[in-house]
């Protein structure tokens, strides 16, 4: 399975519009962060996780041509906003496939109504199929198990996923010991730290840290990062060596 990082930003992404913080100016193109999505391909299928506003720009700088479908963490806009921007792969594949959880999928038909509409539809309109995820029900996509690890972001429910050794976790600030069980003998685990700063609903890098520990996955890479984290080659250098900090169109391969 290959694993390309769309976007590994927070949700304002880098640099963050009128900034002048230093990290907001750099000129490293790993300083550049678009909202946080990850691109799963395997064989011949694609699975985007997350869409949000920068997806377009996203599956451009991806080179996706085919998107079997879309699995959402959680309903913020910088996870959900581009959902119009699915309509090439309408027209060529016919309606996207988006899982998510039930109240993700609520908060969709209320945000972009017309996508879900069934009567007087307007023409080339983007078109979705349903798939609602539930905590502690394995489900599949292109023929792989999806564990689906249920964590909090602050009050709200959010879902990380898991396929064969790897897991991806974001915008996680707790999870309980039984979903932690579920992160066992991974080779890769992805997860959210936003800044050195403690935040109320997101890991810091501490918190991550810590939480990789853990786990104990072979390798971890870092997400859903902001400005006030730091330059991306200074923050490295302080990471433990299985520990990195992912950066947009970084493609690893498990
Ligand atoms: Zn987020």
């Amino acid at each position: 399975m290959k694993v390309y990082f769309l976007g590994t930003g927070t949700s304002q992404g880098i640099p963050v519009i009128g900034s002048d913080h230093p990290v907001c100016l750099s000129r490293d193109t790993k300083d550049k962060r678009l909202r946080v999505s990850a691109l799963l391909s395997w064989e011949n299928q694609s699975y985007a996780i997350d869409c949000g506003p920068d997806f377009r720009q996203q599956m451009l700088a991806a080179n996706c041509r085919k998107l079997d479908g879309i699995l959402f963490t959680h309903e913020h806009a910088d996870h959900t906003a581009g959902l119009d921007d699915i309509r090439p792969f309408n027209f060529r594949q016919g309606d996207m496939p988006i899982y998510g959880h039930k109240r993700v999928i609520e908060s969709l038909k209320r945000r972009f109504d017309y996508i879900f509409e069934t009567e007087n539809r307007y023409p080339g309109a983007p078109s979705v199929t349903v798939t609602e995820v539930e905590k502690d029900s394995d489900f599949e996509i292109g023929g792989k198990k999806v564990i689906p690890v249920n964590a909090w972001h602050a009050d709200l429910q959010v879902f990380g996923y898991r396929i064969d050794n790897f897991a991806y976790l974001t915008d996680v600030k707790t999870i309980e010991p039984e979903e932690i069980e579920k992160l066992r003998g991974l080779k890769v685990l992805v997860v959210n730290a936003l800044r050195i700063e403690p935040h109320i609903s997101h890991f810091n890098l501490e918190e991550a840290l810590a939480f990789i520990k853990l786990i104990q996955p072979e390798r971890a890479y870092l997400t859903h990062i902001s400005h006030h984290m730091g330059f991306h080659e200074e923050v490295q250098q302080t990471l433990p060596e299985n520990v990195f900090l992912a950066y947009d169109n970084l493609e690893i391969v498990i």
